[in-house]
């Protein structure tokens, strides 16, 4: 199958999981994940009408993001280095999905105010608790919220979790319904709107939008196997 027409099936299968969980259509937003294909295989997906890409290497991003047109907008959804956000920034990644933890956050802000800017993050939940995966553990999060909604550089948009994996994707139902507890507990605690959930990858995105998913980050069903 062409990458126009995986891509027209994720959208189908989108818009009737937005419409199972009575969600308005259009209020999810498909996150492209072109990590590891070439940048001949994000023009199909261009043409057939997606701007929205995410690698989740830097150094990919820096390659794949000069090749393609300049209206297409990049997030970063891999771990990031300290030492590397700078080059993030100065390369004009439109979001940080994998903020990990407050030291990161607080390395943004501070290069972000260096370039006279406001950086879009989210922050990656270790949801259920992995002892070998990124992310803030949810307590660690409450703890470290006043913290981080001070930083004055930051737009703390939202959430983000990689759920372990599990054999069927309604094995990570709660996963996702746990995110999105954490999201309205800190939105009431405030003072953040935090809009995006970002959740749901190729073999579990439906799930994640009944669940509450505005961002599904989806590689494989669109370019195919890596
Ligand atoms: C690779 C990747 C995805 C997409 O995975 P697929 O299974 O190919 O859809 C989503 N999120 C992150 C963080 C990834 O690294």
């Amino acid at each position: 199958m062409s990458i126009a027409s995986q891509l027209e099936e994720v959208r189908a299968q989108i818009s009737a999981a937005e419409a199972r969980a009575g969600r308005p259509q259009g209020s999810v937003q498909l996150l492209a994940v072109s990590k590891t294909f070439p940048a001949a295989d994000v023009a199909q997906a261009y043409a057939a009408g997606q701007r929205l890409f995410g690698e989740n290497r830097l150094q990919e991003a820096q390659e794949k993001k000069p090749a393609l047109p300049g209206d297409c907008v990049w997030h970063l959804i891999g771990p990031l280095q300290r030492n590397k956000v700078r080059k993030a920034l100065e390369l004009g990644v439109a979001l940080i999905e994998a903020v990990d933890s407050l030291k990161l956050a607080q390395a943004i802000s501070r290069i972000a105010g260096e370039l006279e800017r406001t950086a879009d993050i989210l922050l990656e939940v270790n949801i259920d608790a992995e002892a070998s995966k990124h992310g803030f553990a949810p307590d660690e999060l409450r703890r470290e919220w006043d913290e981080l909604v001070a930083l004055p550089h930051l737009r703390i948009q939202g959430l983000m979790c990689i759920p372990a994996p599990v054999d069927t994707p309604e094995g990570a139902r709660p996963a996702f319904a746990a995110l999105r507890g954490l999201a309205e507990e800190l939105r009431a605690r405030g003072p953040l709107p935090l809009p995006t959930l970002s959740m749901g990858m190729s073999h579990d995105y439906p799930i994640a939008i009944e669940e509450g998913a505005t961002l599904v980050r989806v590689g494989s069903a669109i370019f195919g196997r890596r």
